[in-house]
């Protein structure tokens, strides 16, 4: 049994009358999934990038080297909402507001933001999925946690039709997202996961992140799926060698 409490943020439903993000703010230097600036590249574009040459716990990976393992159950409390959605260049990302925790190691961490990529960073024996969703949480201390949620094709995806109703394709226009909804309504019934350390799958590919990826995808439509490749592309960093790591399932 994989344990998951979500609950109707107060917000949920109501609008928000919030003032729109304007422009398009600077990031540090480029880079981007092809060519000079693509991935096996990022390492080199900036000296903060270094890690994403250097960094031998890297993500995504391919889970293939699998250990059994007592893993407990997943306690994800998300009592809050999806605010704010944001075609930033890289992905479609939508960040989080309220109490959204998961408790990991007895860890507290919050849900910061959650975005996507097409098709799959991570993949499983060999074969990508097409489509995965990030749900990024940070601890008090700076740490961070990776919820990964695969996607394959199937019946429209209710949370994922508000977040494209609601987004502006334009780079750099936040949007509000007028129905709060709870971002909890993404997950799937069982939360069996997998478990291994890694990183940022985008630079600085910072490490010491912990990854759970879900075991059990979600649906959405093909043409959910192709609208958000459509405004992505294919953003996905190729999988990194697993060097001493094992995957916890
Ligand atoms: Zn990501």
């Amino acid at each position: 049994m994989r344990k998951i409490i979500i609950m109707a943020g107060l917000a949920s439903g109501l609008l928000f009358a919030g003032v729109t993000g304007a422009g398009h703010h600077a990031e540090h230097k480029h880079w981007s999934y092809k060519g000079s600036e693509g991935p096996i590249h990022w390492g080199e574009i900036d000296p903060k990038f270094r890690m994403c040459k250097l960094g031998v716990n890297q993500s995504p990976i391919n889970m293939n080297r699998f250990i059994d393992a007592k893993l407990p159950d997943l306690q994800i409390t998300y009592a809050g909402i999806s605010k704010e959605v944001v075609n930033n260049g890289h992905t479609i990302k939508v960040t989080a507001s309220g109490k959204n925790e998961v408790v990991v190691d007895g860890i507290p961490f919050e849900l910061m933001q959650y975005h996507f990529h097409t098709p799959s960073e991570n993949t499983l024996n060999g074969k990508h999925f097409p489509m995965e969703g990030h749900f990024v949480h940070k601890s008090k201390d700076g740490e961070y946690l990776v919820i990964a949620l695969m996607f394959k094709e199937g019946k429209k995806n209710s949370a994922l039709e508000k977040v494209l109703t609601y987004l502006d394709p334009k780079v750099g226009n936040k949007k509000n997202l007028k129905e709060m909804f709870n971002p909890g309504d993404f997950f799937p019934k069982k939360l069996d996961y997998y478990r291994y350390d890694g990183s940022f799958t985008t630079p600085p590919c910072t490490e010491g992140v912990r990854w759970i990826v879900l075991k059990n995808p979600v649906e959405a439509s093909k043409e959910q799926i192709a609208k958000m490749h459509a405004m992505m592309g294919n953003n996905n960093r190729p999988t990194q060698p697993l060097h001493a790591r094992v995957i916890l399932k």
